[in-house]
């Protein structure tokens, strides 16, 4: 298998040389050159463990990586670390060290790119940069904590996150590890990352220092195919239940930012998983239910804070990767668009694309339907979602009442309610206004009889390690100050 970037300056690069790029020199993405069709074959083997299925599916795609480094590979990153629960039609992604689903393929990359590396004997070291809405930060920093040749640098929005995601930061150790506040919001911190990416001056500078510059952001392919898995395990798991019978089409809804996880389950429909509808759900900051209603992404407008925190993002970089596949492979119109983005804030895409585009469904919710649907799912069902989670369950009951499609569906569910605790007692009415942070995760815990993740449960007590805190158009700088290479 090998990969070509959208933007059509780049082609025939294995899997290794992808990961380790994380973006392409013209500035695109990596797809694979085909989807390998799967599903037929995986299932015949309904007993595969997560890890088992994991290697299946990945090995289509690095097909570079021998077997056996794959398997240690892939073992190494979710042995006793993390699984998957599907809970009525939840896809629980978070039960891993960070407690959102970011683990699912952050826990895989740093393991990927240790071999991905030796392969393309890469000399130095490698310095991932990652910009966070909350999550991705953490996950990256516990996977590459203390893997030897590899530094992690996480950029995120000193006013964007919530206080525990911070503090899931702050408190991160490891010898490797920097974690730098921005002035900033999310997307600030997202296209800094990105010019960085695209200075080849800049990296040459560091190239002579003996660093190379990596992305633990979903651009990267090394994060976007573990992503595949989930929707595979969890398709199969209905199977077993006995909610769907084998072959039955279902419809996904996933609560979307930077349309990775989306990107995944489209991926696995193209492999043969048989997926009818994409339910694209978003929080108020609703470029993509703008987008998927009318062809027009317009980024032109004030970034919302919401509830949310990890889907506040305007500018999605794998839509990218889906509009390569909708324009039928148009590098031409991929790089127009991408254009027509970045000076002017907006595109619209064409009548081939849009026809392309009823496969999905956007629509958004607000954040009293949030808290409204996470008091009545659990009243109901006793069954508690976090802010995220509950944004794609709004958005379902929209898309069933608007079109009467009852095809049975999986709702990612992608972090625990104890991240945002505060959000979740809201919606619960339970009070906790005058408490702090870390007595609100205890309060949510005793009036809903659920347990503490241990991760979360500890981190009142741990000591912060970073404060540093710089200008959005300073990250540069940052970078320069620690890695201790002069201006
Ligand atoms: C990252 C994240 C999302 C959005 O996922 P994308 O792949 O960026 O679309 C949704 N929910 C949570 C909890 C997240 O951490």
């Amino acid at each position: 298998m090998h990969f070509i970037s959208t933007r059509g300056l780049e082609n025939g690069v294995v899997s290794a040389m992808a990961i380790i790029n994380g973006i392409s020199k013209d500035g695109g993405l990596y797809v694979p050159e085909e989807f390998p069709k799967v599903y037929d074959s995986l299932k015949k083997e309904n007993d595969l463990s997560y890890e088992e299925l994991a290697f299946k599916i990945i090995n289509e795609y690095f097909t570079d990586i021998d077997d056996k480094e794959l398997m240690e590979a892939i073992n190494e990153a979710y042995n006793d670390r993390f699984s998957v629960e599907v809970k009525n039609n939840f896809l629980e992604l978070y039960h891993g060290p960070t407690c959102a689903f970011k683990d699912a393929a952050l826990l895989f990359l740093p393991q990927i790119m240790k071999r991905a590396k030796k392969i393309c004997n890469k000399e130095g070291e490698i310095v991932i940069l990652t910009a966070t809405s909350g999550d991705t930060g953490k996950a990256a920093l516990e996977g590459f904590k203390d893997v030897d040749q590899f530094k992690v640098v996480v950029y995120y929005p000193k006013n964007g996150v919530s206080p525990i995601q911070e503090r899931q930061m702050s408190t991160q150790k490891g010898n490797n590890v920097k974690v730098i506040g921005i002035n900033g919001n999310f997307d600030d911190a997202q296209s800094a990352v990105k010019q960085i990416f695209g200075d080849n001056d800049f990296k040459e500078k560091l190239s002579k220092e003996g660093f190379t510059l990596s992305s633990a952001n979903s651009i990267n392919i090394g994060r976007l195919v573990p992503q595949i898995v989930y929707y595979f395990y969890g398709y199969f798991d209905l199977v077993k239940q006995g909610v769907i019978k084998q072959d039955e089409k279902i419809n996904v809804v996933v609560p979307t930012g930077n349309f990775g996880n989306i990107l995944a389950s489209y991926y696995a429909k193209q492999m043969g998983l048989p997926i009818d509808k994409f339910i694209c759900a978003s929080n108020e900051n609703k470029v993509l239910t703008d987008f998927f209603k009318n062809g027009v992404y317009d980024k032109r407008r004030e970034l919302v804070l919401t509830e949310s925190p990890s889907m506040d993002i305007l500018v999605s970089s794998n839509l990218e990767r889906l509009l390569f596949e909708a324009s039928g492979r148009d590098s031409e119109v991929i790089n127009e668009l991408m254009n027509s983005l970045s000076k002017d804030g907006v595109y619209e895409v064409n009548d081939k694309i849009k026809e392309f585009l009823k496969e999905f469904y956007g629509e958004y919710a607000t954040t009293e339907e949030v808290y409204d649907a996470i008091k009545e799912v659990y009243e109901k069902d006793n069954y508690l979602m976090d802010t995220h989670t509950a944004v794609g369950y709004v958005v379902k009951n929209k898309y069933q009442k608007e079109t009467n499609d009852f095809k049975q569906v999986l709702i990612a569910s992608t972090a625990s309610p104890f991240k945002f605790p505060r959000s979740i007692c809201n919606a619960l009415k339970i009070d906790v206004d005058k408490i702090d942070d870390f007595k609100v995760l205890e309060e949510l815990s005793k009036n809903t009889k659920n347990e503490i993740p241990n991760s979360l449960a500890t981190l009142s007590q741990e000591k912060v390690l970073h404060d540093e805190v710089w200008d959005k158009l300073e990250m540069r700088e940052a970078l320069l100050s620690y890695l201790g290479v002069e201006k």
